[in-house]
């Protein structure tokens, strides 16, 4: 008689499959995987490491591989994405949150801490609310507004607010960058922003999982990806107080370019990195006076 299936089996099955596929992290979203589809956390599996999986479970199990091996990202799969250690329920109208990410999260919430006091914040283009979210639960004394031009994601955003009980911290705006906070100066103490900045002629090479499943709209960041991000600067000024910051996220060689908008608008700005050593975050200061009043 044959062996039956158990957590074990199943996962070197599906890890060394994965791997003959290409795919990044085998063991990793095997297990993520099957402790979606049976209603566990990770741990869970290596407390059932040798229990058997009955059919129901192996043929659902089997189905979700399949999708994965056709592009569809884990985190659509399950519903579900870690960032900055929190969990966040996505969906495919909202792009996933990027590790990469945790960097100007972590960078917000330095400069949050060393400024003291009540601060008010604005992530704007939150998806799925991670930013807004992770530093409301950091910066215990910072009020944020998060704003979306998708009400799709701005839905999910509050309901993953809620879940870590700072919805009541976080004013949830549908609307195009910062212009539902209206033109007068908002006294804004710090911006973040990680906008769609993929150029648009390299959307073609973008990886299958991102560019056939990701919201081009959450991507796309039109011909050399700093559109909005051109948009917003002006914007950003407007709404900053007198040494307020803004914190931006970029691609690895946008740096110089984004270095360059930023310094008509900020002082003090300056490039930062990711943990591969990339250019990635781009962090400004709002000075008396705009080093070059110019609209770009
Ligand atoms: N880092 C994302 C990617 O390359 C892009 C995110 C963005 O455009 N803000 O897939």
């Amino acid at each position: 008689m044959q062996e039956p299936w158990t957590v074990k089996s199943l996962l070197e099955w599906t890890t060394g499959y994965f791997r003959r596929k290409n795919i990044a992290e085998p063991r990793l979203e095997a297990e993520l995987l099957l402790a979606y589809v049976l209603g566990i956390d990770r741990v869970g599996l290596y407390v059932n490491y040798y229990q058997p999986v009955n059919q129901d479970e192996r043929s659902c199990y089997r189905e979700i591989i399949k999708r994965r091996v056709q592009g569809e990202p884990v985190a659509y799969l399950t519903g579900k994405k870690e960032f900055f250690s929190l969990e966040f329920d996505v969906s495919p109208e909202v792009l996933i949150p990027r590790a990469e990410t945790e960097v100007m999260v972590e960078k917000a919430i330095a400069i949050g801490r060393g400024m003291g006091g009540s601060l008010w914040v604005a992530d704007v283009g939150t998806g799925c609310g991670a930013i807004a979210i992770a530093l409301a639960v950091y910066l215990p004394n910072a009020r944020i507004v998060a704003i979306d031009i998708s009400s799709a994601a701005v839905e999910l955003a509050r309901k993953n607010a809620r879940r870590y009980q700072v919805h009541d911290r976080i004013d949830f705006m549908v609307g195009d960058l910062l212009t539902p906070l209206g033109q007068d100066n908002a006294g804004l103490d710090i911006v973040v922003a990680n906008l769609p900045y993929v150029p648009t002629n390299e959307w073609e090479n973008l990886a299958l999982e991102v560019k056939e499943f990701e919201p081009r709209i959450a991507l796309d960041g039109g011909a050399d990806g700093l559109a909005y991000y051109r948009r917003l600067m002006p914007q950003a000024r407007q709404c900053l107080r007198e040494g307020g910051y803004i914190l931006v996220e970029i691609a690895w060689n946008q740096g110089p370019a984004m270095l360059s908008l930023m310094q008509h608008f900020f002082d003090e700005v300056e490039v930062g990195q990711d943990l591969a050593g990339r250019d990635r975050v781009v962090v400004g200061r709002k000075g008396a006076e705009s080093p070059a009043n110019q609209v770009l």
